[in-house]
C-alpha cells in the first residue's frame, strides 16, 4: 500500500516525503511543480500534474494501491489569497473537491490535511483551542476552513476519515542539508530574514509596528518543519488503526513577534540585518499561538526541534549552503 502526498514537492511536503521514506512507506507524490521542486523529493514515484486535472488524477489512482493521502497541494500566501481570492477558491477548493471524488471512486479512506492556524483569524483565546471560534481574516484562511468543511460532509456521505492539521508557522530545515525552504517568490518572514542577512535583499521590511503587541510587531508560533512532518506520519498512523475524523493544532505554544525573530537571527547569523517599518500586510491577524495538548495527548506527538534560535539555525545552514535555492 501507498500514501498519496500531494504537494510533496513543496517545502512541508518535501519533509514529510523524507520522514515517510525514514519508515519504509511507499510513497506516491503528485506535484504540478507551479511552487515545488522535483529535487526536493528525495524518492518515491514523482507524478507531474495538478489535481484539478481529472484524467491525470484518475491515473494516478490506478496505478498505484493506494490507502491514504496527505494533502499538501495549495496555494497558501495570506498577501495573494487578498488580492486573488478567485484563485485561492479554483485551487485550493476546487482542487480538494477533485481530490475528494478521485479518493471516493477509488474507495481509499484516509486523508491527512494541511490546515492553517489562518482558520481562527483574530483568536479569541491566546493560546488558541481547536475548539474556538473560526473566522479568518483572510480568503486564504477562508479556503482552508471550507477544505476542511468539505472533508467534514465527505466523511458523513461516504466515510472518507481525515485528520486536519491546523499547522502555526513552520520553519527550518531538514538536518541531512538535503531539503530547506524555497519558494518564488519568498513570502515568508524567516526565509526573507536570512535573505537579507546573505545580502540578496538590502533589508527585511516589517509589516506593522502598531499591532496590540508588547512591540507592536505580529506574533507567530514557529515551529520545526520536520516536527510537523513527524505528526503526519503519525497522523497517517492513527487514521490506519480505525482512528475518527480529527482536527489538531500544531505548534510550539510560544510566540515571537517579528522583532524578536529579526534580533534571533542577527545573533544566530552574526550578521547586520537591516530592517524597515513599512504599512501593515493587509490579512495579518495581530497574534496566533497553538495550544498542541491534543496533538501531544491523542497523537502522541513530541516535538523535539522547540528553540527559535535552532529552528532559524538550522534554516541558516541550508540557506547559506544553497544561496539560490534548488537548482532546478
Ligand atoms: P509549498 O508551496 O512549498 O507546497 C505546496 C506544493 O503543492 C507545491 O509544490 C506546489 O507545486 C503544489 N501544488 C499546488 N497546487 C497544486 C495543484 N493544483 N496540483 C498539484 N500540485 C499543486 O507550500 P508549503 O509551505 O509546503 O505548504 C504546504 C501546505 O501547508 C499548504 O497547503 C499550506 O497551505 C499549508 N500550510 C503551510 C504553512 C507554512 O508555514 N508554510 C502554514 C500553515 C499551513
Ligand atoms: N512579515 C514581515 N515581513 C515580511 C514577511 C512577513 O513583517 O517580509 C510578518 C507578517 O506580516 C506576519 C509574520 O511576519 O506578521 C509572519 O508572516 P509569514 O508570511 O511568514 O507567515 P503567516 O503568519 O502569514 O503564515
Amino acid at each position: 500500500m501507498a500514501v498519496l502526498v500531494t504537494g510533496g514537492a513543496g517545502y512541508i511536503g518535501s519533509h514529510t516525503v523524507a520522514a515517510l521514506l525514514e519508515r519504509g512507506e511507499d510513497i506516491v507524490v503528485v506535484d504540478s511543480l507551479q511552487q515545488g521542486h522535483r529535487s526536493a523529493v528525495l524518492g518515491g514515484k514523482l507524478y507531474v500534474g495538478d489535481l484539478r486535472d481529472a484524467d491525470f488524477l484518475e491515473g494516478v489512482f490506478a496505478e498505484n494501491d493506494i490507502d491514504a493521502v496527505i494533502h499538501f497541494a495549495a496555494n497558501s500566501l495570506v498577501g495573494e489569497s487578498m488580492k486573488d481570492p478567485g484563485k485561492y477558491y479554483h485551487n485550493n477548493v476546487y482542487g480538494t473537491l477533485c481530490l475528494l471524488e478521485a479518493m471516493n471512486r477509488h474507495q481509499v479512506g484516509k486523508i491527512v490535511f494541511s490546515s492553517t492556524a489562518a482558520t481562527y483569524g483574530e483568536p479569541e483565546n491566546v493560546p488558541i483551542g481547536e475548539h474556538d471560534r473560526t473566522l479568518p481574516t483572510n480568503a486564504y484562511g477562508e479556503t482552508k476552513l471550507a477544505m476542511e468543511k468539505m472533508m467534514k460532509w465527505f466523511d458523513i456521505a461516504h466515510g472518507i476519515k481525515y485528520i486536519s492539521l491546523r499547522y502555526f508557522n513552520a520553519a527550518g530545515a531538514h538536518e541531512s542539508g538535503r531539503i530547506g525552504e524555497d519558494h518564488q517568490p519568498e513570502t515568508h518572514l524567516i526565509p526573507i530574514v536570512l535573505q537579507a542577512a546573505l545580502g540578496q535583499r538590502p533589508h527585511i521590511s516589517v509589516f506593522g509596528e502598531d499591532y496590540d503587541t508588547p512591540d507592536g510587531t505580529c506574533i507567530r508560533d514557529y515551529i520545526h518543519v520536520s516536527d510537523l512532518a513527524e505528526a503526519h506520519v503519525l497522523a497517517v498512523g492513527r487514521l490506519r488503526g480505525g482512528a475518527e475524523s480529527a482536527v489538531y493544532n500544531l505548534g510550539n505554544g510560544q510566540g515571537f513577534s517579528v522583532k524578536q525573530v529579526i534580533d534571533i537571527a542577527r545573533e544566530v547569523t552574526g550578521r547586520d540585518i537591516p530592517s524597515v517599518v513599512e504599512p501593515r500586510r493587509s490579512g495579518d491577524p495581530a497574534v496566533l499561538v497553538a495550544s498542541s495538548e491534543r496533538a501531544r495527548t491523542e497523537l502522541g506527538w513530541n516535538p523535539t526541534r522547540n528553540k527559535l534560535e535552532d529552528i532559524i539555525l538550522s534554516a541558516w545552514k541550508w540557506h547559506s549552503s544553497n544561496p539560490q535555492g534548488y537548482d532546478d
